[in-house]
């Protein structure tokens, strides 16, 4: 168990990749903060089976990712309640497929807030924790859309960009600290953000639910399959541990080989 005594916050984990890094963590002995949006008794459901299964503590915090004051007041409750934030993953996330002369504005700034400034808020709130202890990792999920482009995704396109480069400075900043840096890139992980997605890019693109997910999302992808959530917190678990202390500034693909076209 690599992450005993460690503590870990995970943003946007009541679904998909950040609920499967959650539970991985907790599986190694970090006790996790959980967060993000849902039914309270589905949350509670997933808190107590990671307290159930592997014998770690989790708390939740509801934090709104696109208010700064509450993502503050998230780090403020781990480090209150487990002593430190040694661990931050910037993984909720968003998306919003149209047009970009149609892209309605409000949905482009909380695309903005969640999938990036949301990051910057909490690396803000978790670093002086990080650089007084010596040892900090700092995660964040970001996307081939990091690399690369797809039509009508003009937001979360730009956003997961601004990460890599936000990832870059921080992992600077931070290198003589014993505080790693680095994201990670999946290509399409089947979520709920993924099958949410489809509906609107049948629309956009005039296609059906099979032309999607065969023409539009695995055509992507060269080994024809979607990534799995376990093996994107796989990936997680190696950054935490000493093997990857000199990975910084770094973002790993993990995309079936999509960005290498
Ligand atoms: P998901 O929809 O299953 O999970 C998203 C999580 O973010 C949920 O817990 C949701 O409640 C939370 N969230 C949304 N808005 C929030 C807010 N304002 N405040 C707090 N939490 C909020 O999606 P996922 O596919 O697991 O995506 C997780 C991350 O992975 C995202 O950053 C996404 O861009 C990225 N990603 C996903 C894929 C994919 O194919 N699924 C591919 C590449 C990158």
């Amino acid at each position: 168990m690599i992450l005993k005594s460690k503590t870990a916050v995970i943003t946007g984990s009541t679904s998909g990749i950040g609920l499967a890094i959650a539970r991985a963590m907790a599986a190694e002995g970090a006790n996790v903060v959980i967060n993000g949006f849902g039914k309270p008794e589905d949350i509670e459901k997933e808190r107590a089976s990671i307290e159930a299964d592997f014998g770690s503590k989790a708390i939740y915090s509801p934090a709104d990712m696109t208010r700064p004051a509450e993502i503050a007041a998230m780090i403020a409750l781990a480090e209150t309640t487990f002593g430190s934030v040694d661990i931050l993953v910037n993984n909720a996330g968003i998306q919003f497929v149209s047009p970009v002369e149609d892209f309605p504005v409000g949905k482009w700034d909380q695309i903005l807030a969640i999938n990036l400034s949301s990051a910057f808020h909490a690396i803000r709130a978790s670093v002086p924790g990080m650089k007084q202890r010596g040892w900090g990792r700092i995660i964040s999920t970001a996307s081939a859309h990091s690399l690369v482009a797809s039509p009508f995704k003009s937001a979360y396109v730009a956003a997961k960009h601004g990460i890599v480069g936000l990832t870059k400075t921080v992992a600077l900043e931070l290198a003589i600290h014993g505080v790693t840096v680095n994201c990670i890139s999946p290509g399409y992980v089947w979520t709920p953000l993924v099958e949410n997605q489809i509906p609107d890019t049948m629309k956009a693109r005039g296609l059906t639910r099979e032309e999607v997910i065969n023409d539009v999302l695995l055509d992507s992808q060269p080994t024809k399959q979607f990534v799995t959530v376990d093996e994107v917190a796989a990936i997680a678990i190696f950054l935490c541990g000493d093997a990857a202390k000199q990975i910084t500034g770094a973002n790993l693909s993990v995309d079936g080989g999509w960005t290498a076209e």
